[in-house]
């Protein structure tokens, strides 16, 4: 007789994994579906890093589930004996009035977190690398830095699989279907009955929604990896993690951790897309270009050359907040997608609040904001 599982997560990418773990913590028969091989890069949480950071610009309310993730992240490391989360500090650069400095304060002073504030000459001061006019100001926040994505990635799959967890890869998912008491779950090799779902298909979400029509879209990013003049500069005690909002666009990037050099990217900027498989994969001059423009005037110690690049996909809301909530026809099947560009540093409360919402059909955790029902008239309230 074929395993009637508990719970089935299809998608087992950075939310998906996380989701996997906290299942199988709860002791649940979990049951992993993953149409690429792990470790795979076409989707939206492979590489070297992803930024992590407390005094959070997108809005006040992400603040305590930061807090809640950090926690999580820690409890990550000491399971897998693995160092993840590096607090090297995140500077944001802008205008006072931008909204990324006016964001980081807002944050910070409702949640009581601890910031430096510079005003231009400061800035020059503390970190010489960098080159903005007097008009710009930067803030510093300690508790940001860096989580090591890939090692995380795997970091909780590895701890969900000694748990008991069971994960497929290489197997695509068609399609579901729910009751209330079971879901049925199609992929290009079989059939599965759990009495849960969760699904994080990352940039794949939409078409396992297509009924429901949620307004999500793709976008193509290109991080890349350059060479700098003076490495000692950029070395992670003197150069924290960084975004600077600009008027050419708002730009990112990391301390020099190997020889690789600096990852520097572009946050957004790019056309929107309605399906994965339209994004282009090849890397172009012209993505290149786009980083020279903002590097030439503001970081020129960075000179080349370039070394690295890889394409990566956003998943985007129209008001580029989470979705993440309950099914609004079935209470057995939950969501979590459209995490825009900034959602992978809340990967480990995520994968509670996921387990929390197909276990109790709520969760302690504020998720208010991520609600399904700010776009369509099937509210789950
Ligand atoms: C270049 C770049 C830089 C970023 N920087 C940051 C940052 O600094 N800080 C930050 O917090 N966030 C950052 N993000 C955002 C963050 O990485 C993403 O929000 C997050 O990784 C999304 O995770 P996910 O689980 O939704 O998607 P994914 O990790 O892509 O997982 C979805 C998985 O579902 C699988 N799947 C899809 N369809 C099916 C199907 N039908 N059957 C089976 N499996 C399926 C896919 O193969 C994939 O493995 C960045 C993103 C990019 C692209």
């Amino acid at each position: 007789m074929s395993t009637i599982w508990d719970t089935i997560v299809v998608g087992v990418g950075g939310m998906g994994g996380a989701a996997l773990f906290e299942c199988a913590r709860r002791g649940w028969r979990v049951l992993g579906l993953e149409r690429h091989a792990m470790g795979h890069d076409r989707g939206s949480s492979h590489g070297q890093t992803r930024i992590i950071r407390k005094a959070y610009y997108e809005h006040p309310a992400y603040v305590p589930l930061l807090h809640r993730a950090y926690e999580r992240w820690y409890d990550l490391e000491q399971r897998i004996g693995k160092h993840l989360l590096t607090e090297c500090g995140v500077l944001s650069v802008g205008l006072p009035t931008s909204e990324l400095l006016q964001g980081v304060e807002t944050s910070a002073n409702t949640h009581a977190l601890p910031i430096e504030k510079f005003d231009a000459d400061e800035l020059r001061l503390r970190y010489p690398m960098f080159r903005f006019g007097p008009e710009y100001a930067g803030i510093l926040e300690r508790s940001g830095g860096f989580l090591a994505v890939d090692d995380c990635v795997r970091g909780y799959v590895d701890a969900a699989r000694q748990l008991g967890a069971t994960v497929h890869e290489s197997e695509t998912v068609f399609g579901w279907q729910a009751t209330s008491r079971e879901v049925i779950v199609r992929t290009d090799r079989g059939t599965y009955h759990a009495a849960r779902l969760i699904l994080t298909a990352g940039s794949w979400l939409g078409e396992l929604l297509s009924d429901w029509g949620v307004p999500l879209t793709v976008m193509r990013q290109v991080p890349m990896w350059f060479g700098v003049e003076f490495p000692e500069q950029f070395r992670r005690d003197r150069m924290p993690c960084w975004i600077a909002d600009t008027p050419a666009g708002m730009f990112y990037g990391f301390p020099m951790l190997d020889p690789l050099g600096v990852k520097i990217a572009e946050h957004y900027g790019a056309v929107e897309v309605g399906h994965p498989s339209e994004i282009d994969r090849q890397v172009h001059a012209a993505d290149e270009e786009r980083l020279w423009h903002f590097l030439t005037p503001h970081l020129p110690g960075v000179v080349g050359p370039r070394h690295c690049a890889t394409v990566c996909t956003y998943t985007l809301t129209p008001d580029r907040h989470f979705l993440i909530d309950r099914h609004p026809e079935y209470d057995n099947v939950c969501i979590a997608g459209g995490f825009s560009g900034h959602g992978y540093k809340f990967a480990s409360v995520v994968g509670e609040i996921l387990a929390d919402l197909v276990e109790h059909g709520r969760t302690s955790w504020p998720i208010d904001m991520f609600r399904w029902g700010r776009w369509t008239a099937s509210s789950v309230d």
